[in-house]
């Protein structure tokens, strides 16, 4: 039986994720409006951020009295050719600088996959491993999490060669054995929530010490587009409850973020999705 006596937490632990908002305004005026809401936290993206000064930002979002949860998000690790890769772990080793400007606890990354033309997954698997590898030791001194956020096999083509909680902690153990730490897993429900050892896996993730965040919203049956269509949370198939209340099991008491990508909710108002953020939020 799930343990069901942990109650409904603050919304001061709710944080949200800047592409929930659909990248539609400025990022002081999203600080400013996530902070109204009552939220604890906020995790932007590089988009938001193109021509600001890291350190500032980070400052704003400090007075407007959140924390950050995360920055996102990383640039696919796998090239067609070396100087491709090189160049996507060039661009990720800038993004640790900024996400330490920020003052954020970890940079997630969704690692990437087949380089277009390309049918070498393993390569691809490859280039991901060496390029966290090449990173790991600056993002430390940084005092930066690298975060591996596993994604939904649909995405296997394209955005992520690795596809689930298991195989993103075998890749953290292989780069990290003696669990020195600096590298972990992001978990997002949308993408593990199908997996019939995600319990296992949040177990292990958390013994690990390996969790470093938690984002959350839901999968719509039926799912209209694989990348725009995503459910606020409550509003689908996904036991969120259920995984908090795992996750949390395990010791982590960090943030549960909100990651909603959605043509539907970025038509309406920006307030409306925060009020929906927060309603979702008390769900589970
Ligand atoms: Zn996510």
């Amino acid at each position: 039986m799930p343990d069901t006596s942990i109650r409904s937490l603050p919304l001061s632990r709710c944080s949200i994720n800047t592409a929930t908002l659909g990248h539609r305004s400025p990022i002081g005026e999203v600080i400013e409006r996530v902070a109204r809401h009552g939220f604890g936290g906020i995790s932007p993206w590089r988009r938001d951020l193109e021509g600001q000064d890291h350190r500032l930002v980070g400052r704003h979002i400090r007075y407007a009295g959140l924390s950050l949860s995360g920055y996102c998000r990383g640039t696919y690790f796998p090239g067609a050719n070396r100087a491709a890769f090189e160049a996507n772990v060039a661009d990720n080793r800038r993004a640790i600088d900024e996400a330490a400007a920020l003052g954020a606890p970890c940079f997630v990354f969704v690692v990437g996959s087949l380089p277009e033309g390309t049918k070498d997954l393993a390569d691809a698997r490859s280039q991901v491993s060496e390029g966290l590898s090449t990173l790991l030791p600056y993002a430390r001194e940084a005092g930066v999490g690298l975060a591996v956020e596993p994604l939904h096999p649909m995405y296997a083509g394209d955005r992520s060669c690795i596809t689930s909680l298991g195989e993103a902690l075998t890749l953290c153990e292989s780069l990290d054995p003696s669990r020195q730490g600096g590298i972990g897993v992001a978990i997002d429900v949308y993408h593990v929530w199908w997996d019939w050892r995600l319990s296992v896996d949040i177990a292990a993730a958390g013994r690990s010490g390996r969790i470093m965040a938690f984002h959350v919203c839901d999968w719509l049956v039926p799912t209209q587009d694989l990348l725009l269509d995503r459910g606020m949370t409550g509003e689908g198939v996904i036991d969120v409850g259920r995984i908090r209340r795992e996750i949390e099991g395990t010791g982590y008491d960090g943030f549960a973020e909100v990651e909603v990508f959605s043509r539907r909710w970025w038509s309406t108002s920006e307030d409306d999705v925060l009020a929906a953020c927060a309603k979702g939020f008390a769900s589970i």
